[in-house]
């Protein structure tokens, strides 16, 4: 997970950077970091927390470049130490890296080189890139295919240089990453709904593979290696980009909408209100409630002052906030047969107490319906997904599930649901479903990686 953002070309880029960080804030809620640029050196600012509480304190300045990066964990702990930009003032490149994704092989980079006189800084998979950049010779991007034909896995990447700024997609494109403009200013950042708030236009996608250069002499484009196939993550579109963004080709929201009308077709309920778990569920249920005729309704209240459930750092911190973010509308509920519809189910515990709180609002029967698939697999290209054992699907079956839960149903999108409606399927290239389906792309090389991705440590 992570959020990432860089602009080019205007003496406001940082506070663009900020404005754009600002709505990335789903992407990564642990950390902020940014860089700047005075033309000759490269300097930051990271600090843990919101980007609200950021900008109260930081002192904007002028910078013709800057990039930005907001933290979610996946591997190392959650300390101001592991915070991005990783920035190298080096005699020979200044720069500063941004990262969203994960290195398959990073624990064996890092070994290695290690054993070469390197000293890393941080736990982070990244400072492996930032070794292998400034170990390289020659102009940036020749270093930059030089270190990237080392790692593998997962990587979005944003650079700045004093002089220019650069974005990358590896040749999989498992993290969005798109271009937009601003005037005579350039911004590439994870998803559109950055360039939204700050004004910029849309100009494309980056291309998997593909390294995009942005300086004074305009955009180059060139390729890391002719990409083969495609795998981009088909969690984001569930679950985790913002449904105002376009990624992948795609309007988010859109295809929730469809995910929850599919999935009316594949598990359909008798029922008399459709109610979302807000806001994960909100668009596959306007798009249940469209196909099966039974209205929408929302019954469950968000409170948006507290962050997403998932991103505490430890499980005893998440048992009491359900309540806390949520709360059922007693009259919209009691009485009422209702299919709750949620986008995903991960450990079970969080779909468990909404029930319960729907329940004891006098809710009649409940029957809960996934926009996604059962989720049996953990990820190792960037999205938070506990370990095996704790993704409740991998060990038990829907009938178990439903009971755990203490739902009256349970229905899952199927896998071949949810490829129909993206308009694609594994085997012909597209999607990385490896969450629901064990098929890894790029299968983990070290076994410290597994061990080390954040919350097979943290639970
Ligand atoms: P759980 O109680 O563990 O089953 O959590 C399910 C909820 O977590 C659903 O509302 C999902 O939208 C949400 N969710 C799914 N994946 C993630 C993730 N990687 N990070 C944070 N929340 C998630």
């Amino acid at each position: 997970m992570c959020g990432i953002i860089g602009v080019f070309g205007t003496d406001d880029s940082l506070k663009n950077t900020i404005l754009g960080l600002h709505a990335l804030q789903h992407r990564g809620q642990e950390g902020i970091g940014v860089a700047w640029t005075d033309g000759q050196k490269i300097y930051c600012e990271k600090r843990l927390g919101y980007v609200s509480e950021f900008a109260k304190t930081f002192k904007l300045t002028q910078s013709p470049i800057s990039v930005g990066h907001l933290r979610y964990s996946t591997t190392g702990k959650s300390e101001k130490n592991n915070l991005q930009p990783i920035v190298v003032n080096g005699i020979d490149l200044k720069i500063a890296i941004c990262h969203n994704g994960n290195l398959t092989n990073f624990f064996s980079l890092r070994k290695s080189l290690e054993e070469e006189g390197a000293v890393f800084t941080s736990e982070m998979d990244t400072e492996v890139i930032a070794h292998l950049i400034m170990k390289a010779k020659g102009d940036i991007i020749s270093r930059l295919k030089f270190a990237l034909s080392k790692v593998k896995g997962a990587f979005s990447l944003i650079i700045m240089t004093p002089s220019a700024l650069i974005a990358v997609r590896d040749s999989l494109g498992f993290r969005p990453l798109c271009l937009g403009r601003l005037k005579n200013a350039y911004v590439v950042a994870s998803e559109t709904c950055a360039l939204d708030i700050i004004g910029a236009e849309f100009i494309r996608e980056i291309e998997q593979g593909e390294i995009l250069l942005i300086s004074k002499e305009g955009i180059k484009s060139e390729m890391l290696e002719k990409p083969k196939i495609k795998r981009e993550c088909i969690f984001e579109l569930i679950y985790f980009a913002r449904p105002d963004s376009h990624i992948f080709s795609r309007d988010v929201w859109l295809v929730r909408k469809e995910l929850g009308k599919m999935l009316a077709i594949e598990q359909p309920a008798d029922a008399d209100i459709v109610i979302p778990v807000p806001d994960s569920g909100l668009f596959a249920a306007i798009g249940y409630s469209e196909q099966s005729g039974i209205p929408f309704s929302y019954g469950l209240v968000r409170s948006h002052y507290i962050g997403r459930t998932f991103i505490e750092p430890s499980s005893q911190e998440r048992a009491s906030d359900v309540r806390i973010k949520l709360n059922p509308i007693k009259s919209v509920i009691k009485g009422k047969r209702i299919v709750l519809i949620d986008d995903s189910i991960v450990r079970g515990t969080t779909s468990r107490k909404i029930v319960k709180m729907l329940k004891e609002a006098g809710a009649k029967e409940i029957h809960m319906r996934i926009s996604s698939p059962p989720i049996k697999f953990p990820c190792y290209y960037g999205i938070d997904t506990p370990s095996k054992g704790e993704l409740i699907a991998s060990s038990h079956s829907v009938e178990q599930i439903k009971n755990f839960i203490g739902c009256d149903s349970l229905g899952y999108l199927s896998v071949e649901g949810m490829l129909k409606v993206v308009g694609d399927f594994y085997e012909n290239g597209g999607f990385c479903t490896a969450c629901f389906t064990g098929n890894y792309p790029i299968p983990p090389e070290d076994a410290e990686f597994i061990s080390q991705l954040r919350l097979f440590r943290d639970y």
